[in-house]
């Protein structure tokens, strides 16, 4: 260690430091909170669960295409069971996703969705097309379509999840520190050794931890660790609401329609993804994301008309029923679609937790029970290489062309 560095031993000290208490930071604070042996502390720039995961559709379906992602969210499922029989009430809607594809590549994409429950014996229930008018009242589906319901998923409140895995943490003794801002990471060589604040007060760590959302993008590129991913618009329309939508109806993914909806306080909550990528710099992110302007069609009117024929195929009443709101905000998106996991390059001490392209809420137990049990060095959980942080090689997030990239693998994501 350099003399600099000693110089900050003074600071506060902690095993392990989390930058950001959104999902992922809340949960990773959860799971390393179960080793007595850790003191943790997390950092949160403005309070708990208030960055992107707040807008979050809080869709949670199983049937993942490789067995690693499989294991992430199931792991989120387990999650949630534990902190409801810890008494940390977080209300899950187990209302079954509906699967229905009438293309023959839809149908084929419905199929393997089928097979991937069965995997891990999940059960699957075949509909007739009465059946699905039945369960949703609003789809209108051909006789010959294929649709399958998985009636263990459903979906959750993220920021009553994040809150829960937060409650569970204060619990086992983690310091939650709202309104402390990590202004920089605090480096010794190769080694990532703490992080000060803005206010200046600095905080030493044996791990540093960084789950800041989109953010973390820019707060490690100053220490010149490059994050593979890039702020990548989401968005979801909810509609006025209407007796089309018992609020016990199932989800509905329509691969025709590139379109997920989801029953939602009497209306129904709808997503489509965009085809025309629309994304931004991590430099250009403000604190407050309430609100956040990608630059173009700010209200989704373009994005609405692009895929308006192909789900109004499927949802007759679109023509007519008012739009209560429009939801867009940003998701970190890498090339692939996979988390940044892990040490990134060769500078110790610094682990990423970010990059989850969509899907930080359903891999939220999983990506901190991976993580915890590297920290905690117990034991290894799970072959991680899928998503090391250093599969791209070194590439520069700032750069325009890469962050397309990241915008095209959320415009090609066929799951979760
Ligand atoms: C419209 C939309 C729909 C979505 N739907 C789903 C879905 O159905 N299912 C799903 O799984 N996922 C979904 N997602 C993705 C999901 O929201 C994210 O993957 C997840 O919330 C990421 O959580 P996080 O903790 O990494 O980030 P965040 O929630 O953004 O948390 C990061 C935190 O770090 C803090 N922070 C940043 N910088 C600093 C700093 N310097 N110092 C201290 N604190 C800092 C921020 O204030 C913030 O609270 C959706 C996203 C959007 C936008």
């Amino acid at each position: 260690m350099t003399k600099a560095a000693l110089t900050h031993s003074s600071s506060a000290h902690s095993d392990v430091l989390i930058i950001g208490g959104g999902v992922l930071g809340c949960a990773l604070g959860y799971y390393l909170s179960r080793d007595p042996a850790l003191q943790i502390t997390l950092l949160e720039r403005q309070t708990l669960g208030s960055g992107t995961t707040s807008f979050a559709a809080g869709l949670l379906t199983k049937a993942r295409p490789t067995p690693q992602v499989r294991a992430l969210v199931s792991e989120t499922f387990a999650a949630i069971a534990r902190l409801n029989e810890e008494g940390i009430d977080i209300p899950f809607n187990q209302v079954g996703s509906l699967h229905i594809g009438c293309s023959d590549s839809a149908r084929a994409q419905v199929s393997r969705t089928a097979e991937l429950a069965q995997l891990q014996q999940d059960p699957v229930q075949w509909l007739q097309a009465e059946q699905v008018s039945q369960r949703c009242p609003w789809l209108q589906v051909p006789g010959d379509c294929a649709a399958a319901l998985l009636p263990h998923d459903g979906f959750i409140d993220p920021y009553q999840l994040c809150m829960a895995y937060a409650q569970g943490a204060r619990r086992q003794g983690v310091n939650l520190r709202q309104y402390s801002a990590v202004q920089r990471l605090l480096r010794d060589g190769q080694r990532i050794t703490g992080v000060e604040l803005e206010q200046g007060e600095q905080l030493l760590a044996r791990w540093v931890i960084d789950a800041a959302g989109p953010w973390s993008t820019a707060l490690a590129y100053e220490q010149d660790l490059f994050l593979a991913m890039a702020p990548v618009r989401s968005h979801y329309w909810i509609t006025a609401s209407s007796p089309l939508f018992p609020s016990q109806s199932p989800m509905v993914i329509l691969p025709d329609a590139l379109a997920y909806a989801r029953p939602e306080v009497g209306g129904l909550l709808f997503g489509l993804r965009d085809q025309h990528p629309v994304y931004a710099s991590p430099a250009q992110l403000p604190v407050d994301i309430r609100g956040f302007s990608f630059g173009e069609d700010d209200e989704g009117w373009e994005a609405l008309a692009a895929g308006f024929s192909a789900l109004q195929a499927f949802f007759p009443a679109l023509q007519q029923l008012p739009m209560a709101h429009h939801v867009s905000n940003i998701s970190s998106y890498t090339p692939d679609g996979l988390p940044l996991l892990g040490q990134v390059g060769d500078v110790e001490g610094f682990i990423a937790a970010t990059g989850c392209s969509g899907a930080g809420v359903s891999l939220s137990g999983g990506i901190a029970r991976l993580i915890s049990a590297d920290i905690s060095g117990h034991s290894r959980w799970l072959d991680r290489q899928a998503f090391s942080p250093n599969r791209f090689g070194r590439v520069d997030p700032m750069c325009d062309e890469f962050q397309r990239r990241c915008a095209l693998a959320r415009a090609n994501k066929r799951t979760g």
